[in-house]
Order: C-alpha cells, then sequence, then structure tokens
C-alpha cells in the first residue's frame, strides 16, 4: 500500500546536526585539537559573546512561555519556562565574574565564576530531564506556574548567595593543564548520563509524537549532553573543547527556543476551527490558550476558513497528542475520515468559485456539529479527517451520522440546488500501541470501503478490510493497462418481444479477461473504474467495440433491432458526449436508430437542467435513450415528462417480486405509466415462464433475462440470429 505518510521536514537535518557535532567531539577527543592554531587571543571575548547569547536565549525561552500562558499550561513547558530563567540569571553571574573580562567582579574568587556555571549546567540537565519525564498531556494552573517562577528565582539567588558569600565551600574544578579535577569530572559525568536519559526518551516520544516541538526539544537534550562531553575534555580555558562546548550550549539553547517557540506560538493555528468560533477545542491546552490570547490570528482564520483548516500532517501531529493522552488516562481516541462525493461535479459544473463556496459551507456545517475538544482537519480535495477524544465506537458511530446529516442539507450554489453526501471510515485507537499515521491509514482504508459499499455508507475499520483493499489497488493498476492489453470483451444479452418473441434488441455487457483471476464480471470493476475515472475511457471502447459488432451484423443481413449500450454517470456528465458518440457512429458506420444508450434515473436526476440539455443533445442525434433500473432511483416523477426518452427499464428486483400482490401491483403501476408517457416498457431479469406469462397479460412491450438468454459471446449471438426468420429481425 502506498505510504501515507510524508517524511518529516527538518526531523533528518536534526538528526545530522547531531551526528556532525557527536563526530566534531569525537575529534577533539582524540587529540585533534591540538593541531589547531591557538585561540587565545580570542577566547575572552568570544567567551563572553557565547555566553551572553545563551543568557538571551535562556531568558527568551522564559518570557515566549510566559508570554503565552493562558489559564492552563503544559507542565514540561512550565518546567523549561522556570529553569530557564533560573539559569539565565545564573549565567548572568558567570558571565559578570569572568575574570579577565572588562567591568568584571574582579575580586570575586575564580570558584566563584565556576559555580555560578555548575549552577546553571546542573539545573539545565534537571530541567531537561523533568520536561522528558512529564507526560505531555500533563498541564497545571497558571498559578502554580507562577510559583514554580518563584521558586526558580529562589533557586538563583541562593546560587549567588553559594557562589559569591561561600565559595569556599564550593569544591576546586579546575587545575592549570590538568584540566577538570575529579570530583568535576564526576560531576559532569552525572550531568552528562542526565542529558543522555532525557535526549533518548524525547526522542522516543518525537517518534510517536513527531511535532516540531518535540524533535527540537530532543535535539536541545543531545546538544547539551554533546556540550558536557566537551567540557570534560577541556585542559586550558582557551583549548578549543571549551570553546567548542560554548558553542555546543549556544546551539542546545537554541533547538530549546525553537521547541518552545513551535509549542506555544505554532501550536494555534492548528486550532483554526476553534479560535474562529471562539470555543475551546483542540488537544493541547497551551495551544488552546494560546489561540485565545491571539485574536488576531483568529480574525485571520475566519475570513478563510478552508484555508486555514490544518491539513493532514498537523492532523498527524495532533492525533499523536491525542493518543498519547489517552495512553496516560486510559481514554479513547476515535479517528473519522470523510469522503464528501459529488463536490467534483460542482467544481465542473459550477466553477471553481461555486465549488469554493460549496467548500465552504461544508466546513461551517461540519465544525458546527463538532464538540469542543474534537479537531477538524482536511486532506485532498473533498477529504476530511475528523479526530475525537474520549469516544466508544457507539458515540464515533453517532457523531458520523450527525455529520452525514449536515451534508445531506441541500447546497446552493450560484442558486441552484445541489445535493451531497458523505462516506465515512472511523478507526477506533485499538488496545495494542499505534502510531497516528497507523490509526488514520485504519480509518482512510475504512472510507474506501465505505465508498465502495455504497455512496453515503459509514464503516468502522476491521482487519479484514486490508485484504480486500490491497486485491482493490492491484486490479486498478491492472485496470488501468486492460484496453491497451485488449484484455476487455463483450457479452450480449438479446431482449425479446413479447408479443412475437423476436429479438428486437441486444445489450452489450463488458466483462474483463482479468490473465490471472479469469473472466470478471462488471460488479468486480465498474465501481473501480468509476472511482479512479477508468471508466470514460471503458464506456468509449464498449460503445465504439458494440456499434463496430451491430454495424457488421447489419451489413451480413443478420439483424436490425438495437444495441444497447450502458452509460455511467461519468460518462453522461462529460462535455461533448452527442459529440463522442457522433463519432462512434461514424467509424463504425452505423445508423444513430441502431444505438440504444442505457443510463440509470439516478444519474438523469443528479443534475436534472443539465440532464434535460443532454439528453435533447441525443435525441437531435437521432438515438434512443433508456431509463436502466427503473424505479430503484428517486421518487420523483415528475422528471419523466420533461425528459426526451424512449424506454423504461424495469429493475430486476421488481420482477422478482413478481409473485405477491405489492409486487404484481407495482410492475402493473410502471407499465401504465411508461405507456402513458408513451414509452415502451421493457421487463429485466426475466427467468421463468409464469413471469413471461404475467408481463404478457400486463402489456410489457419487450423482455430480457435467463428464461430466453444468458448474456453470450458475440460468436454465438450471430448463430441465434442466423435461426431466427428474417420477419422478426
Ligand atoms: P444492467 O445494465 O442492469 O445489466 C443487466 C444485468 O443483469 C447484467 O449483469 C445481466 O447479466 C444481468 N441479468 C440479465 N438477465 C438476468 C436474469 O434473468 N437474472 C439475473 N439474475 N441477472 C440477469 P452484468 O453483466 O453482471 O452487469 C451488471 C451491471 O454492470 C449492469 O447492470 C450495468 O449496470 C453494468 N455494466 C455492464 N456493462 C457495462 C458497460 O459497458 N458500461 C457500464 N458503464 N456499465 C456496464
Ligand atoms: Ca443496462
Ligand atoms: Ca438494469
Amino acid at each position: 500500500m502506498r505510504k501515507l505518510v510524508r517524511p518529516i521536514p527538518g526531523g533528518l537535518r536534526l538528526t545530522s546536526l547531531c551526528v556532525l557535532l557527536a563526530a566534531l567531539t569525537v575529534g577533539l577527543a582524540l587529540g585533534y585539537a591540538g593541531m589547531l592554531p591557538s585561540t587565545s587571543p580570542w577566547y575572552p571575548p568570544l567567551h563572553a559573546a557565547l555566553e551572553a547569547c545563551s543568557i538571551v536565549l535562556a531568558l527568551l525561552v522564559f518570557a515566549v512561555v510566559t508570554h503565552a500562558a493562558g489559564k492552563r499550561v503544559p507542565a514540561g513547558l512550565a518546567l523549561l519556562s522556570s529553569s530557564a530563567l533560573a539559569v539565565g540569571l545564573l549565567g548572568i553571574g558567570h558571565l559578570l565574574t569572568i575574570p579577565v573580562l572588562p567591568g568584571a567582579l574582579a575580586s570575586v574568587p575564580a570558584a566563584s565564576t565556576a559555580a555560578f556555571w555548575v549552577g546553571a549546567r546542573g539545573l539545565a540537565a534537571l530541567a531537561l530531564l523533568g520536561a522528558a519525564l512529564l507526560p505531555a498531556a500533563c498541564t497545571i494552573g497558571v498559578r502554580s506556574y507562577r510559583l514554580w517562577v518563584v521558586g526558580t528565582c529562589g533557586l538563583a539567588a541562593w546560587g549567588y548567595w553559594l557562589a559569591l558569600g561561600q565559595s569556599d565551600l564550593v569544591p576546586p574544578s579546575f587545575v592549570s593543564v590538568e584540566g577538570l579535577t575529579a570530583s568535576r569530572l564526576a560531576f559532569e559525568y552525572v550531568l552528562i548520563g542526565m542529558n543522555v536519559v532525557a535526549a533518548l526518551l524525547l526522542l522516543l516520544r518525537a517518534r510517536r509524537v513527531p511535532t516540531r516541538g518535540n524533535r527540537y526539544l530532543a535535539t536541545a537534550a543531545a546538544v547539551t549532553g554533546l556540550s558536557g562531553i566537551n567540557f570534560t575534555l577541556y585542559l586550558g580555558p582557551d583549548d578549543l573543547s571549551n570553546i567548542a562546548a560554548h558553542l555546543y550550549k549556544l546551539l542546545a539553547f537554541l533547538c530549546l527556543h525553537r521547541a518552545v517557540f513551535a509549542e506555544v506560538l505554532q501550536a494555534p493555528t492548528r486550532y483554526p476551527v476553534a479560535a474562529q468560533q471562539g470555543r475551546r477545542t483542540g488537544l493541547s491546552s497551551a495551544a488552546r490558550d494560546v489561540a485565545r490570547l491571539q485574536p488576531a490570528v483568529a480574525r485571520r482564520l475566519a475570513q478563510d476558513p478552508l484555508a486555514a483548516l490544518p491539513d493532514r500532517h498537523r492532523a498527524l501531529e495532533m492525533l499523536g497528542e491525542a493518543i498519547e493522552a489517552a495512553h496516560c488516562n486510559a481514554g479513547a481516541v476515535a479517528v473519522l475520515v470523510l469522503d464528501i462525493d459529488g463536490l467534483r461535479k460542482i467544481n465542473s459544473h459550477y466553477g471553481w468559485t461555486g465549488g469554493e463556496d460549496v467548500l465552504h459551507e461544508c466546513v461551517a456545517r461540519l465544525s458546527a456539529r463538532l464538540g469542543a475538544d474534537d479537531l477538524l482537519a482536511r486532506q485532498g480535495n473533498n477529504e476530511f479527517i475528523v479526530v475525537r477524544r474520549h469516544s466508544s465506537r457507539d458515540n464515533a458511530a453517532a457523531l458520523a451520522r450527525a455529520l452525514q446529516d449536515c451534508v445531506r442539507r441541500p447546497f446552493a450554489p450560484a442558486g441552484n440546488h445541489v445535493f451531497l453526501s458523505a462516506s465515512v471510515g472511523i478507526a477506533v485507537l485499538p488496545t495494542e500501541p499505534c502510531q497516528p499515521d497507523q490509526l488514520l491509514q485504519m480509518a482512510q482504508l475504512a472510507s474506501a470501503c465505505a465508498r465502495t459499499d455504497a455512496p453515503a455508507h459509514l464503516c468502522f475499520y476491521s482487519a479484514s478490510m486490508e485484504g480486500s483493499i490491497r486485491e482493490r489497488i492491484d486490479l486498478e493498476t491492472m485496470l488501468s493497462h486492460a484496453i491497451e492489453r485488449g484484455q476487455f470483451v463483450l457479452q450480449y444479452q438479446p431482449r425479446v418481444s413479447v408479443k412475437n418473441g423476436s429479438m428486437v434488441g441486444v445489450e452489450a455487457l463488458v466483462r474483463w479477461r482479468h490473465p490471472v483471476l479469469g473472466l470478471l464480471a462488471p460488479a468486480r470493476f465498474i465501481p473501480i473504474a468509476e472511482e479512479s475515472g477508468l471508466i470514460n475511457e471503458l464506456d468509449l471502447w464498449v460503445l465504439r467495440e458494440a456499434c463496430t459488432r451491430a454495424a457488421a451484423w447489419r451489413a451480413q443481413g443478420l439483424f436490425r433491432g438495437r444495441i444497447s449500450v450502458n452509460l455511467s454517470a461519468r460518462q453522461f456528465q462529460q462535455p461533448g458526449l452527442a459529440q463522442r458518440i457522433r463519432a462512434a457512429l461514424d467509424a463504425s458506420g452505423l445508423a444513430p436508430a441502431g444505438l440504444e444508450l442505457e443510463i440509470t434515473e439516478s444519474t438523469v436526476m443528479q443534475d436534472t437542467e443539465e440532464a434535460a440539455d443532454v439528453l435533447r443533445s441525443l435525441r437531435e442525434l437521432g438515438v434512443s435513450v433508456s431509463i436502466d433500473d427503473f424505479g430503484t432511483g428517486y421518487s420523483s416523477l415528475s422528471y419523466l415528462k420533461r425528459f426526451p426518452l424512449d424506454v423504461l427499464k424495469i429493475d430486476r428486483a421488481f420482477v422478482n417480486d413478481m409473485g405477491d400482490e405489492a409486487g404484481a401491483a407495482i410492475i402493473r403501476a410502471i407499465i401504465t405509466l411508461a405507456h402513458s408517457l408513451g414509452l415502451a416498457a421493457v421487463a429485466e431479469g426475466v427467468e421463468t415462464a409464469e413471469q413471461v406469462a404475467f408481463l404478457k397479460e400486463n402489456d410489457c412491450d419487450q423482455i430480457q433475462g435467463y428464461y430466453f438468454s444468458r448474456p453470450i459471446w458475440p460468436e454465438q449471438l450471430a448463430g441465434l440470429l442466423m435461426k431466427e426468420t428474417p420477419a422478426l429481425c
């Protein structure tokens, strides 16, 4: 099956960055630093600049989260933000106590500088590990967040007191030329270990929930660990390991800032429907709160709800968060994929503006039916994704039906009445582990099955669908080459006059000679051809082949009746139908009077104005038109008197039910209706002598069915025709 998930942009870049930094660290560890020129003159200003940038970024992390915080803040973000403030403050202490800098607190011992530094680094490692351990769905109130901030500021103040007032308590951390002391090295290794654990946990989270925020956070932890390794390598303050360590630290803060920025500022665009309606929706409370804080964004989104709807990629991110939250709280998640049938037709009839209007209306109706915590996203032209948390099977089915109902109400592009329907596939989070893309694929599969079963159907995912959909995909691939490979063939079924038993017509019925599966009936491939658009090509092939065959039989003097060809709804709605039929007739040499086109009731009812025009153009051409499967489509009969038609074909189901009173009454009514409109009545699926007798008694004009003949090969039909008396042909 086609891979449905796009590769994560940027994910690879971050991994490559970590690998590159790790390789450089290994190079430095192996002593390659010694081969590089001395950096002494540059070191003090470079060191100060790197520290200053890291401090600015740390404070920015705090500012971004604090400004975006609503009533609740994700606990992980709150921890990172409050710790970043304390780390920044300790960093300032470190910067101001670097001895060689102009304006530095020169009287402060070197131990103080190191103490500030060690405190900041320890706090950063703790915060990253804490953020990795806290569940992503866990949030705290804004008051608690403020308390955390005060707490970490207190911690920073204690750090200042310790570093400046009690520096003799701080163990020595560096011996010139020898490098770090053993106690400091041990401390560093513990911090590096914490960074590695945090990076691994965050990486797992990023794989489970591939958001930009999670990826950058994992990278921040990994790069912090690499920075720590570089710090363990340095022998003198101006050697390259030390500079690399500071550079890595700066990079780690950059990643942290991006992670936080993506999480709190970019997240609201995932909830445009919510923002637009001013409701609490979506899956991450931080994003919801930010959405509320940004009325300008909400207004912009409200102007174009369609463009602002999250796409598939964002839907996957949100689904990942919903799955994670469901695992934390033993909850449930349902994904619905809605396929809106009929949208394509609106575009072709009412132009893009008409199509856009209907889509806007559709989005408005769908979002009005969704609950506060539901997510609506759009993928492809006519497919929508809905994610609902805390949803049982029954609840998801009820939601699907409600959404189907709101799509079923008429739309009015350019003042016309148009009816759409929605097929819905539903997948509910299974008990075993499941990735967001897997769950979405399941819903997509169910939606494909719903579409195949019947329009406006609803299907739950089941494992058995995997096989049938794979077969379907294989068939679709093969089908696209079947015409050029000459794999389609036609059988013909006679249509017989009730009065004298003569063959007055034949219906061309297509079959596919599949190289592996053998001869396939239309039910196996026509729905696939219709959906993929191949039906246009197939119908044209049937039309040409049938016309050519009929013209040949006529030339041989075998048959002067009509050959009937089935037209799909797509073919009927395709502009230029009359010209295509004219071309087929011209190419074969068949007179228009020798051709009948069978169109189903639902096809002509899809757009009655357009249908009337097409039918008139066919009448002008001189071909006959029959309504196939009459009685199975629409209840409105008023269209019959407006359309130029020739034949009503009574559906097989009615003929089958002829035995009971009601069934017999329906057949009688249809025959009377056909005659009063000046149309011929043809009964399909006639299998028994009793049925023939009843139809004859009730004045039915023609009969088609196994009683006379099954669909047969052209050679067999030619044999039958030869036996017929010329008068009856
Ligand atoms: P349809 O147009 O209603 O065709 C009549 C179907 O009823 C044919 O099935 C025929 O074999 C079957 N049938 C005829 N008499 C009897 C009977 O006495 N008893 C029973 N049980 N069945 C009978 P088939 O050939 O499988 O075709 C099925 C449908 O596929 C057709 O229904 C038509 O809608 C579609 N189809 C067939 N050929 C084409 C084609 O060239 N183009 C398009 N667009 N559709 C086609
Ligand atoms: Ca037919
Ligand atoms: Ca039929």
